[in-house]
């Protein structure tokens, strides 16, 4: 990848640029509830954004896509821009929001390119960021940490996009590490490494579906768990435990009531998660990752039948310990933990009874925890 970038991007913009990668992400457990101030275990994947990038000595940023075939170009000193609803807005975001922090940005030159399926649930949003911050960010010498790069990425996405999401995403790419996966505190922000299992892969398997409702349906959800929230007095649902649902259901009704189960039991599903991972206890952590679906389909109503399909497949398969959809739902991917000598047999499966379900074939792929965001050398 490092090689062909490199010359595309002498070929489009006639100089040598630096390199910069940034990965996408799948959550194993831990649905929904980033922004409830609650838990989290995602793991940065192999699939990533790369950013080749030089500076220019004006203030105009013009940046070229190879996915989309696609240039974009904006001046930095058009602080009051308005999103354009395109892909534009991530990377001229993320350029605002910097600046917006008080940094100076020098124009620059950059190429994207990356393997993380768009729009599937893996985060090639939060990559194309924190990818854009990097590069603009060297290309102008400037030096932040990864935490200041995640959370400036976030507000790009919330602020410019207009995706409320939660930290989860551009903290994994920021924050991932070989082998691991990231039990995160979306509150306190703080983080733990908990190594994967050996004898276990991660298997990702995309539906190709993305249903039109997946971003009204996720800022809805959003405005549910404040309001329930606010009525049970506490500033976020993380705050409440499983043990005080049957106290504020009545006053939450039946609707409300339902989305605020799943954000709580939830966040308890990844406590134990993350210990039966520190244990080894795989069927355990499995048997939690069927429950999050389950609540993410009948509580959260989340799912869409070709998730729910993809799950009941992974169920019936040999070997699997369990499986889930993740991402913000209504199509995407599910993840499934499956012990490794099962792998080979359960994808061949998958694809084909996914494909004798739904008409659609499936892409799947065994995923691997890698580091996080980083300069890489040019070729
Ligand atoms: P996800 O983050 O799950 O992949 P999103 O809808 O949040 O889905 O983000 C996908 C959007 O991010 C794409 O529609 C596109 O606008 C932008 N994007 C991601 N990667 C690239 C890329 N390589 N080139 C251009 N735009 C990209
Ligand atoms: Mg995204």
């Amino acid at each position: 990848m490092t090689d062909t970038l490199s010359l595309d991007f002498h070929k489009l913009f006639g100089r040598k640029p630096r390199l910069f990668r940034a990965p996408g992400r799948v959550n194993l457990i831990g649905e929904h509830t980033d922004y409830n101030d609650g838990f989290v275990m995602p793991a940065a994947i192999q699939f990533a954004t790369w950013a080749a990038a030089a500076p220019r000595h004006d203030r105009a940023v013009r940046v070229h896509s190879i996915n989309l075939g696609a240039t974009i170009e904006f001046s930095l000193d058009h602080r009051g821009a308005a999103p354009t609803r395109t892909w534009q807005d991530y990377v001229q975001g993320v350029a605002l929001q910097i600046e917006k922090e008080g940094h100076t940005l020098h124009g620059a030159d950059l190429l994207i390119r990356g393997d993380v399926p768009l729009g599937s649930g893996l985060s090639s949003s939060a990559s194309l960021e924190v990818a854009t911050a990097r590069a603009l960010l060297a290309c102008s010498s400037i030096d932040l940490p990864p935490l200041a790069i995640a959370r400036l990425c976030q507000r790009a996405e919330v602020e410019f996009v207009g995706m409320r999401c939660g930290i989860m995403d551009q903290f994994a790419s920021c924050f991932g590490e070989e082998g691991q996966a990231l039990l995160l505190d979306c509150r306190t922000l703080e983080h733990e490494y908990l190594p994967l299992p050996q004898g276990a892969s991660l298997v990702v398997a995309n539906t190709m579906v993305k249903h039109e409702l997946a971003s009204s349906a996720y800022n809805d959800r959003r405005q549910v768990c404040e309001s329930a929230a606010r009525t049970a007095g506490v500033t976020h649902l993380r705050d409440l435990h499983s043990a005080d649902i049957a106290r504020w259901l009545p006053h939450w009704g039946a609707a409300i009531g339902r989305r605020a189960r799943h954000t709580i039991t939830e966040n308890e599903r990844v406590q134990s998660a993350a210990a039966a991972l520190r244990e080894g206890r795989l069927e355990d952590f499995g048997a939690l990752m069927y429950a999050s679906h389950e609540s993410l389909r009948d509580d959260y109503e989340v799912s869409c039948p070709e998730l729910d399909t993809m799950v009941e497949l992974a169920r019936a398969a040999p070997g699997v310990y369990g499986s889930r959809m993740t991402g913000g739902g209504f199509g995407g991917c599910t993840i499934s933990l499956v012990r490794g000598d099962a792998v080979a047999a359960f994808t061949a499966r998958l694809a084909t009874g996914y494909q004798a379900a739904t008409s659609l074939a499936p892409a799947i792929f065994v995923c691997h925890a890698v580091a996080g965001a980083r300069e890489e050398a040019a070729a």
